[in-house]
């Protein structure tokens, strides 16, 4: 072997076991840009200015396989801010193209993982385009089981095989309101490592929100991004993540750790790290600061941050959640939970029957009665799947009087 080809080879072992180390630093800078509409002319523009600084795709070898894992939840149009915008996948496919990569961008969307299913997904959420630049659509539909003995509550699990085929993955979120988790950003964004039709089954392996939250961020560690984006140019709001309302927010993310990317959208939004469950386990993991304050952040939230952005109606008052380790605080935490406790109710008026939340439903809670879904609320485990997959948004999370006065007061 030449001493060039040594060195070279060298350099591309380095580079891999610094992207892929199964850890996430709470010094990992954030990017942020303003940025405030889905123009073709200046998308890749804003992407190199928020990612140069970074200096992550710079490293990224010719020839290298990038899966690009977008947000696709649900077959839903750009403009209802569900998922990740075209118009800035194709401008880093574009920029990752142009560096002699592979690309191929995929998900895993909420119901059946095949190509008619996805293929729906891609039409409405205009992921063709991404073909116009260079890049492919995931059409391998297989599903591989992996051991991760090193996680903390997910030591096997069942992954889409495509993400096999790269050598990275970049991680491109939306941002909006979630139903169970609070808020849906980069962290959350891995779930979709999961195939859609397994999705419920790991609601129901993990009924606490703190071990679901775990849950999600050992699926972070196990598949390790390089780089998490998020578009939070127009993100959800209220009844998300797919039945919510478009919100102008005006900017886009970036990180190598998506704990950080995630801690900086919260200070955007409004919320404290406690009242995010994922956040939360990556904070007591020591994956990310306590605030927001404590990041380097390149760039300025100056403008950004929204004191009105509507949220899903919390689960319980995880203002008491506090760390977790003190005895008093759990109690209340616990007091406050089944006082403020929220669930999924029927708006009876737009159900059309149509069964998909009986057929998604982990604890098969739900049956079909009159053309209307009824729910059994002992069986319920609160997962909000249903009011995530409703296509008519007929499922609504509901929360009590005494909650709904209680977080009117908190904000
Ligand atoms: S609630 Fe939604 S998903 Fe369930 S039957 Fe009614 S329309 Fe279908
Ligand atoms: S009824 Fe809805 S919230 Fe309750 S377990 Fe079923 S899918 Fe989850």
């Amino acid at each position: 072997m030449s001493i060039l080809v040594y060195i070279f080879k060298k350099a591309e072992i380095n580079l891999k076991k610094e992207f892929n180390s199964k850890c996430y630093e709470k010094t990992d800078p954030v990017s942020v840009l303003s940025y405030q509409s889905y123009d073709e002319k200046t998308a890749k523009a804003a992407l190199q200015r928020l990612l140069s600084p970074l200096g992550i795709l710079e490293k990224i070898s010719e020839g290298s396989r990038v899966v690009i894992k977008a947000n696709l939840v649900s077959a839903m149009k750009p403009d209802e801010a569900a998922t990740t915008h075209p118009t800035l996948l194709v401008a880093l496919c574009e920029m990752l193209i142009e560096r002699g990569c592979e690309v191929v961008v995929g998900d895993s969307p909420g119901g059946l993982y095949n190509s008619v299913f996805v293929g729906r997904v891609y039409n409405a959420t205009g992921m063709h385009a991404v073909e116009r630049v260079g890049a492919r659509l995931n059409s391998d539909f297989s599903q591989r089981e992996a051991e991760f003995p090193e996680g903390k509550v997910l030591h096997s699990f069942t992954y889409t095989g495509y993400l096999d085929n790269a050598d990275l993955i970049i991680n491109f979120a939306k941002l909006k309101s979630h139903g169970m988790m609070g808020m849906s950003c980069a962290a959350k964004n891995m779930f979709g490592t999961v195939p859609g039709v397994i999705k419920p089954e790991y609601h129901f392996r993990f009924p606490r929100y703190e071990d679901f939250a775990d849950m999600i961020v050992d699926l972070d560690e196990y598949f390790h991004p390089i780089l998490s984006i998020a578009d939070a140019v127009v993100g959800m709001e209220g009844n998300g993540p797919t039945a919510g309302t478009p919100r102008q927010i005006g900017c886009l993310l970036a990180s190598h750790n998506p704990h950080n990317l995630d801690l900086l959208a919260s200070k955007i939004l409004g919320f404290a790290r406690e009242e995010l469950p994922i956040l939360n386990a990556a904070y007591l993991r020591g994956m990310t600061p306590g605030s927001p304050e404590e990041l380097e952040v390149i760039g300025s939230t100056d403008g950004l941050c929204l004191s009105d952005f509507e949220r899903v109606v919390e689960r319980r008052s995880l203002a008491f959640a506090g760390d977790g380790k003190s005895p008093i605080k759990r109690l209340f935490s616990k007091i406050a939970g089944a006082i403020l406790k929220t669930r999924p109710v029927l708006k009876k008026s737009l159900c059309v029957g149509c069964g998909i939340c009986r057929d998604i439903c982990p604890a098969k809670a739900i049956v079909i009665k009159n053309k209307k879904a009824v729910i059994d609320r002992k069986s319920c485990i609160r997962c909000f799947c249903c009011q995530e997959f409703c296509p008519k948004s007929a499922m609504k999370v509901h929360r009590t009087a005494l909650a709904s006065l209680f977080h009117r007061k908190k904000r």
